[in-house]
């Protein structure tokens, strides 16, 4: 039991200091670590398994909304990056060049790409002829690479996995919905899959993607009240496709500039469950992306071990067609310990068997996420199982939904807005007079900025009818979301 205590003290409580505790848990459950690359970290095989279940459930939506996957080159020729002005000097900082091919400088520079806009406008130039190849609707999973200053693991890393739908469209309001329907496609997906409640809404100017029309994003609050912004999705307008020119002839046979999205989620997203669901002693993990979804721990002794072993193998083999089921039947870790590891690394049920359970053909199956301990005639567990990891999802989106109302506040003025972004942190769901320098001004004071205009059912953006902005007393144009964010 000593060495069960040691094990837990090694995370540092979340309430003590909430970043502390992050890495802690992704690096003792082994999710992902560091690397001497500064600041790049290595996926390990638990964390990998964890983003190939996240991004299996999203490929399946964007297929089914008609997309297709493709790959496009990794680098990108310094004169298209610079096509677009916005765009450029948005990435600018933050990209890595190749200047060398082995020993040979190369005539132009090659970024590595930092999104894939331009490399891929490019292309498109080329695949768009008429109206009839139209629209483009193409899903791109790849590695970019954003040199960041300060790095996070999984949340921000110099390089990341992502995907990025790039599209082509006839008209604005084509291109308009298909921004839309994706950023619902998002925010279905984060609910459902992730158990992560999000507020959809449009970017202010100040907020939104260099060389976009429109940005939209789904906004996560993670447990500590900071905001993590857990997708996106562009208009891109025509600004791209008139600096590529990616031009076709219309029905009317004029030739004209096509209208293009571009939207994305990250490896990031692996951050966000971490920091929606977990708790003191490591990972929740939402049963729906959980890597392994029962864990079988047998109970025995010398005299037992035969019997609770074999016994225990045969539960697996069973569970295991109606879910992902593993055993630890290892001799040299105690129950105890297991128990530790298993939560630490946020598998939502344990099912425990020893020799009393087996002779009265029953198990215990404890709950990750409120460690409830359930006993289960073996009979059962077929029915009970599914059940109950459908019960564990729906109750870790309530709960993380339930944390989120508690943590949106209003304010009375800019004196208790400074106070409770001083001490409360959360959302502040506060009026706003629409001036970009106003909101700068908030962010210079409060380190909070404006996480998104909230859109009602019909994806409008919803206008204040009445009020006075928050900061500067000016009468308020939208009641929008203030907060601290990763
Ligand atoms: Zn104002």
């Amino acid at each position: 039991m000593g060495n069960e205590k040691q094990f837990v003290q090694e995370i540092t409580p979340k309430s003590q200091d909430f970043s502390e505790w992050y890495v802690d848990v992704v690096r003792k459950a082994e999710l992902a670590d560091y690397t001497t690359i500064k600041g790049c970290m290595v996926i390990k095989p638990y964390g990998f398994a964890l983003w190939e279940n996240i991004r299996d459930a999203l490929d399946k939506r964007i297929k089914a909304t008609g997309h297709q996957n493709a790959y496009f080159p990794l680098f990108v020729p310094e004169s298209l990056l610079k096509k677009e002005a916005a765009h450029v000097e948005g990435f600018a900082p933050e990209v890595a060049w190749v200047t060398h091919g082995g020993n040979e400088p190369l005539e132009e520079r090659l970024a590595i790409r930092p999104t894939s806009e331009a490399i891929i406008c490019s292309i498109y130039a080329k695949w768009v002829q008429s109206y009839r190849d139209l629209p483009i609707l193409i899903n791109q999973w790849a590695n970019v690479v954003r040199w960041e200053k300060v790095t996070r693991l999984f949340l921000r890393t110099t390089e990341f996995l992502w995907q990025e739908g790039h599209t082509c469209h006839r008209t604005m309001d084509e291109a308009q919905e298909e921004t839309l329907k994706m950023l619902r496609v998002y925010q279905e997906f984060a609910e459902t899959e992730l158990a992560m409640p999000v507020i959809p809404g449009q970017k202010t100017d100040n907020e939104k993607f260099p060389g976009a029309l429109y940005t939209y994003t789904i906004e996560a609050m993670m447990g500590d009240g900071k905001a993590l912004q857990a997708g996106t999705s562009h208009n891109l307008g025509q600004h791209f496709s008139k600096m590529f020119e990616i031009m076709f002839e219309d029905e009317d046979h004029v030739r004209k500039y096509v209208w293009q999205t571009s939207w994305g989620v990250s490896t990031r997203l692996v951050g966000g469950v971490i920091m929606t669901h977990g708790d003191d002693h490591g990972l929740i993990l939402p049963p729906r992306i959980a890597p392994t979804q029962v864990i079988v721990v047998p109970i025995f002794q010398a005299a037992t071990r035969e019997a609770v072993v074999a016994k225990a193998g045969e539960l697996k083999e069973h569970l295991a067609k109606i879910c992902r089921c593993e055993i630890d039947a290892r001799d040299q870790y105690t129950p105890g310990w297991k128990f530790n590891e298993y939560e630490l690394r946020g598998v939502p049920v344990r099912l425990e068997l020893g020799p009393k359970d087996l002779a009265k053909e029953q198990c215990v199956l404890v709950r990750r996420d409120t460690r409830e301990k359930i006993f289960c005639p073996l009979t059962e567990l077929e029915n009970r199982i599914p059940a109950l990891l459908e019960q564990i999802q729906k109750d870790m989106l309530a709960r993380a939904r339930a944390y989120r109302e508690e943590n949106t506040r209003t304010v009375a003025n800019y004196d208790e807005f400074r106070q409770v972004m001083e001490e409360k942190r959360g959302f502040i769901f506060a009026p706003w007079c629409g001036n970009g320098e106003c909101e700068l001004k908030v962010k210079e004071d409060t380190k909070a900025t404006i996480r998104c205009l909230p859109l009602d059912n019909e994806n409008r953006v919803i206008e204040a009818r009445e009020g006075v902005c928050v900061r500067c007393g000016a009468p308020a144009k939208y009641n929008v979301y203030f907060a601290r964010a990763y």
